[in-house]
């Protein structure tokens, strides 16, 4: 079976860009690297600019006068813009570099949150969210006593989109929800989602960590205010992520931390803040990494977004045939044709660190556990599960080898 031969992309040439897939592991297996949705792999492309920033443009940024420093901030500027065209942000300056996701929501709440939301003030999150999307607003709710509430999902891991306006008021000031859930895969109805918010007076931020890497990515036409993606799960480094904020929400907001670089003057009797972006980018920011997330952003613009996006609705789906085979596995979320590229499953009666560890000794490397997503797991009443996640270089072949593993920790328990 080939699900992946008329893609315009020739896998093996791609696969070749990243030595790391390449090893054996536990002896003489091939690594069988599922574990995409926590973090992805580099290309050479990407380990290569990082070697070049280190040997010949190295400095800190916005700084010195001098040659080196000017360069590195050209660079680092061109990353900025790079991101910009990606999510295609109006304007340069809404996009600011952070050193993740969870920071860049993080950011949010303690920015515009502390300055806008007060006691009686709803924040409106999913059963869905990973934890970088709930415990911030938790913490807002400690500081400013609104509440936190979470939209219901569905017994096969859909929005509960009928409940909708029982959970979205006029109380609510924020609808803070992932495009795609890390654990189900769902891939949410974003644009729908943010027009519901709109029509209530809330504002709405988009969990963009497990999209942006995967699909073609539009804020203007979500109409999102805010968005938060990580550039270590889009074969960026780590250290890197991004918070896109929309200009006139954000241009007047207290910034969140204080130090160099965010401000216009400092005197003995106080500070004026800088400009966006500068505002919220204090401190020497992570300047190496930006520029390698703008050659992760280049590697996946050569691939194309659609094959991506295409490659791994093929994976799923042959994911999905192949363990529904295979009795007592249990996928959760709903059918593939509306999933990204994750596929959790549990199985009766074995622990989901067995099956990971065991999956394992044979070099595939899957996650086990609540994978930050302890609500999600509750409302299905399990406390753990196995998640396979793929990206553009997995293969039709490591698939079958998932599956077949799958049956043999079933053999295993059997005996
Ligand atoms: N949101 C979602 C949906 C995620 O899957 C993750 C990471 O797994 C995050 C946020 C947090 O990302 P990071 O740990 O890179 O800040």
């Amino acid at each position: 079976m080939n699900h992946i031969a008329d893609l315009p992309v020739d896998l093996d040439a791609l696969r070749k860009d990243f030595p790391i897939l390449a090893q054996r592991v536990h002896g003489d297996w091939p690594l069988v690297y599922l574990d995409n949705a926590a973090t992805t792999q580099r290309p050479r492309q990407v380990i290569q600019t990082l070697v070049e920033v280190y040997e010949k443009h190295y400095a800190n940024v916005h700084r010195g006068i001098h040659w080196l420093s000017e360069q590195s901030t050209d660079l680092y500027e061109e990353a900025r813009e790079s991101v910009r065209r990606l999510i295609h942000a109006q304007h340069l300056e809404e996009i600011i570099f952070t050193t993740g996701a969870t920071a860049a929501i993080n950011l949010v709440a303690r920015t515009w949150g502390d300055s806008c939301v007060g006691a009686g003030d709803e924040i409106l999150l999913t059963e869905m969210e990973h934890h970088s999307n709930i415990v911030p607003w938790f913490q807002l709710a400690e500081r400013t006593g609104c509440k936190v509430r979470f939209l219901p999902i569905t017994d096969d891991g859909r929005l509960d989109l009928d409940r909708l306006s029982d959970y979205l008021t006029s109380k609510t000031r924020l609808f803070a929800f992932t495009a795609i859930s890390n654990v189900l895969g769902t891939a949410n109805p974003v644009r729908q989602l943010v027009q519901a918010a709109h029509d209530v007076g809330a504002l709405a931020l988009v969990d963009g960590a497990q999209s942006v890497p995967h699909m073609a990515t539009d804020v203007q036409f979500w109409d999102a205010d805010f968005v938060a993606f990580s550039g270590h799960k889009m074969m960026g480094p780590s250290g890197v992520g991004v918070f896109y904020g929309r200009r006139d929400l954000i241009a007047e907001l207290p910034p969140f931390l204080g130090g160099g670089s965010m401000i216009h003057r400092v005197t003995v009797d106080g500070y004026e803040p800088a400009d966006l972006p500068a505002r919220f980018e204090a401190g020497t920011p992570p300047i190496v990494p930006a520029l390698g997330l703008k050659a992760a952003i280049d590697y996946l613009e050569r691939v194309g977004f659609a094959t991506i996006a295409e490659h791994e609705q093929r994976l799923v789906s042959l994911a999905h045939a192949l363990l529904e085979e295979i009795d007592g596995v249990r996928l959760l979320g709903p059918p593939p044709e509306e999933k990204a590229g994750i596929v959790s499953f549990v199985i009766d009666g074995i622990h989901a660190h067995d099956v990971a560890q065991i999956l394992d000794r044979r070099g595939i490397a899957i996650r086990a556990g609540h994978h930050c997503a302890m609500p999600l797991h509750q409302r299905y009443g399990v406390m753990a599960s196995n998640r396979a996640s793929f990206y553009i270089y997995n293969t039709a072949e490591e698939v079958e080898k998932l599956a077949l593993a799958i049956r043999e920790v079933k053999r295993v328990f059997r005996r």
